[in-house]
Formats: C-alpha cells, sequence, structure tokens
C-alpha cells in the first residue's frame, strides 16, 4: 500500500470527510483491521482565502509548494489536494515535487465519461466555475460540455460556499436555491452534475436532483485509495 500525501484545511470540514472516506474505502477493499495509510498537511484556511480573493494566486501557490514538499520529504507516494479551487496551482505544485499528482478532475472526469456523458453541469467556487484552470481541462482532455449556472447564480452557490459550508452550516434555505439551480443547468441540458467543491456534497446529497451527482470529495478520495493499492502488494 502506497502513502497518500493529502494537503487539507480548505476547508477542514471537507478535509474531515477524506480523512474518513480514504480509511472507510480501504476497509471495503481489504477487510480486517486494514485502513489507508496517509499523511496529511494541513494549512490556516483563512490565509488562503484571503490571497483567492486577493488575486494572490502565486503566494498562494508557494504556500501549497511547501506543503507538498514536506508531504514528499514525509514519506507520501503521490499528493491530493483536498480542494477543487486550489488545483488552479496544479502545475506550480507539481513543477516543485518530484511525486505524482492526482488531479480531482481527471477523478472527477473518468466517471463522468465512464457514466457515458458529454454534457455536464458544474458548480464550484466563482474561481473553479469561471476560470479555464478545471473547466478547461474537462472540456480539452475529456472532450466534456459544460454548463454552468448564469451570473447571479453563480453568486449564491460562490456565498453558500464561503459564508456557510467551509463553517460547516448546513442550511435548509440554501439546500432549496441549489436544487433550482441544479434543475436550471438540467434544463439546459446537463446530464449529471459535478459538485466541484468539496464542501458541496455536506448539503447535496443523492436525490436532491433528477440527474446524477459526481461528488468530487467522494471520487477523489475513492480514486486515491486506488491508487494506493495499485501495482502494490497487498498487504
Ligand atoms: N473546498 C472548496 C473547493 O473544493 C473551496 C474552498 C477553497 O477555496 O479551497 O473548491
Amino acid at each position: 500500500m502506497k502513502t497518500i500525501g493529502l494537503i487539507g484545511g480548505m476547508s477542514w470540514e471537507s478535509s474531515i470527510e477524506y480523512y474518513r472516506i480514504i480509511n472507510e474505502t480501504a476497509k471495503e477493499k481489504l477487510g480486517g483491521l486494514h485502513s489507508a495509510k496517509s499523511l496529511m498537511v494541513t494549512v490556516d484556511f483563512a490565509e488562503i482565502e484571503k490571497l483567492q480573493h486577493e488575486d494572490r494566486w502565486d503566494e498562494a501557490g508557494h504556500i501549497l509548494v511547501k506543503c507538498a514538499q514536506d508531504l514528499e520529504r514525509g514519506g507520501a507516494d503521490f499528493i491530493v489536494l483536498c480542494t477543487n479551487t486550489m488545483h488552479k496551482l496544479a502545475d506550480q505544485i507539481t513543477a516543485n515535487v518530484n511525486i505524482p499528482f492526482l488531479h480531482i478532475a481527471d477523478a472527477t472526469a473518468e466517471k463522468i465519461v465512464a457514466a457515458g456523458m458529454h454534457r455536464i453541469g458544474l458548480l464550484g467556487t466563482r474561481f473553479t466555475m469561471e476560470h479555464d484552470f478545471y473547466k478547461g481541462r474537462l472540456i480539452n482532455d475529456y472532450g466534456l460540455e459544460v454548463v454552468i449556472p448564469n451570473e447571479s447564480d453563480r453568486a449564491i452557490v460562490h456565498r453558500v460556499i464561503y459564508e456557510e459550508l467551509v463553517l460547516g452550516k448546513i442550511m435548509e434555505a440554501s439546500r432549496e436555491e441549489y436544487k433550482r439551480i441544479m434543475n436550471d443547468l438540467l434544463s439546459q441540458g446537463a446530464q449529471g452534475i459535478i459538485l466541484g467543491c468539496t464542501e458541496i456534497e455536506l448539503l447535496i446529497k443523492e436525490g436532491d436532483c433528477n440527474a446524477p451527482l459526481f461528488p468530487t470529495t467522494r471520487i477523489h478520495a475513492v480514486a486515491a485509495v486506488e491508487k494506493s493499492l495499485a501495482d502494490a502488494p497487498k498487504v
């Protein structure tokens, strides 16, 4: 079993989910008392959030590169960055470590393609919905069409993430808003919805939408366990 290196704290509400899911998955796959081998380096999200909203991505990148290097030095075999948004800095991270990086959009896109879908809705932070680093990868590397909410709905999705979900607040009114927004994406031809922020699946569950959901925390965490077991002797 390889050691999974997690960069967490963005926010810790979803990092807990990663830790739980990777261990539950290792137990399911290996049985008995097995659990996943992992290391987690976890940041102060207030520092990261400030740099994001002040458009100081390069400085945020320095923080994440240091996390990744600490994981490599600590013995991690590959890196799992526990946030969709900060994959904006994936290239900066991979350029500065010698171990592989398991990209959250790749893990998610593989599930979408396997489900036979080609047009997909995307919810996430404004950065994930609007910038090219995430959508571009889905479009260019996987041939997907990506549908995002309109301007005012993007503002709602973004606000709920930063004012509620990263603080552990789960509000029924916000769930209803997300359901309405997901329905709107389906009416534009989306065949499923990417929950493209690692906290959204704390709010939205299967059954809140009339189409398949792609919960990125679960998908990424399970992919991490699969990678940790691939080509490794069963222990
Ligand atoms: N966890 C979120 C994501 O997956 C948002 C927090 C962040 O900005 O990293 O995008």
